[in-house]
């Protein structure tokens, strides 16, 4: 694995990150990632070595090439307030997604929500506050894991999203939820930088009576990654990496940022960029790939692979101590 600043460098930009001007932070990203572009080449923005189709794999639904899936992470009120628009814009082109607000980093109404799931967009969690805590101690993640599981609880979500992308497969285990989507195939230069190394969703055992979750990676670069920081003017490394995904046969799930799109044709800020981008990028789908994809939600992408991956093998005796486990699932297609 190619490693990224050294831990206790990126622990300490972490920690100082609420009170670095924007502009500078995307600087020191920036300095970060161009000394390391040129030793990822051989692994983004496609790793060869991810497009293997898990074992008894029988394909997508409706027999299509392909799995198109949308998510957005919603950071701060400005990506919030820009929510309804960018629905509208999906919806014009016929797709649909899934918005990730942040539990208690600002006020996410319930009108809001109802409006996003009532136009057939789903609403999941990205974390409780958008900083890197979630992670610091299996303590402090048990001890939010209460307060998540009760933001998913009484927004009805399924999803969740950990912020900045950092994951820990094993304690997510503790949150009710059906897929966990903060992990992606490969992309050396997220804080965490492990990838998965599929562009598959997989499936993560329970513990005790718990039936496990689906793992959802991102598999197509972030905006902010490709816009933002390596200021790319076209949506090459995109169509790229989308046009091999389907070749494989895989799941193209990207997440986009209402923050950082610029949506009202004002002159983008140094952290945003032209949501023509990504205009551009349903466009293609939709034209390239009329007919070839299936476009559906997280959470059916989740249920779908749920049913055919996992096999319940519960014994007897595992069905009178816990009557709804599918703990002893086994990783299987069917
Ligand atoms: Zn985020």
């Amino acid at each position: 694995m190619i490693s990224t600043t050294k831990p206790v460098t990126r622990r300490v930009y972490y920690k100082l990150k609420p009170w670095i001007p924007r502009e500078l932070q995307i600087w020191i990203r920036r300095l970060n990632m161009a000394g390391r572009l040129r030793q990822c080449s051989d692994i983004w923005p496609i790793d060869h070595n991810t497009g293997q189709k898990p074992a008894g794999w029988t394909g997508w639904p409706q027999g299509k090439r392909f799995a198109f899936v949308l998510t957005h992470d919603v950071e701060a009120v400005r990506g919030r307030d820009r929510c309804m628009m960018l629905a509208n814009l999906e919806s014009g082109l016929g797709f649909r997604s899934s918005f990730n607000f942040v539990g208690k980093g600002y006020p996410v109404s319930k009108i809001l929500r109802r409006r996003l799931v009532a136009r057939g967009f789903e609403v999941g969690l990205h974390g409780l506050v958008h900083d890197h805590q979630l992670y610091e101690s299996e303590d402090s993640f048990r001890q939010q894991a209460v307060q998540i599981n009760r933001i998913l609880k009484a927004w009805g979500a399924v999803g969740f999203r950990s912020p900045c992308m950092y994951h820990n497969l094993d304690w997510l285990r503790q949150l009710d939820m059906e897929y966990d989507s903060s992990t992606f195939d490969t992309d050396p230069f997220e804080p965490q930088p492990d990838g998965v190394g599929t562009i598959f969703p997989f499936h993560v055992p329970g513990n005790g009576c718990g039936q496990g979750y689906m793992e959802l990676p991102y598999t197509l670069p972030q905006d902010f990654t490709l816009f933002v920081l390596l200021k790319e003017k076209t949506i090459d490394i995109w169509k790229r990496k989308l046009d091999w995904i389907a070749a494989q046969g895989g799941m193209a799930l990207l997440n986009v940022h209402p923050d950082y799109m610029s949506l009202n044709g004002t002159r983008p800020a140094c952290d945003e960029y032209p949501v023509a981008f990504y205009e551009e990028l349903l466009e293609y789908v939709a034209s390239r790939y009329r007919g070839a994809y299936w476009h559906v939600l997280p959470r059916d992408v989740s249920s779908f692979c749920y049913g055919r991956l996992v096999k319940r093998t519960i014994s007897a005796a595992d069905q009178v101590s816990c009557e709804s486990s599918m703990n002893k699932a086994v990783v299987q297609w069917t």
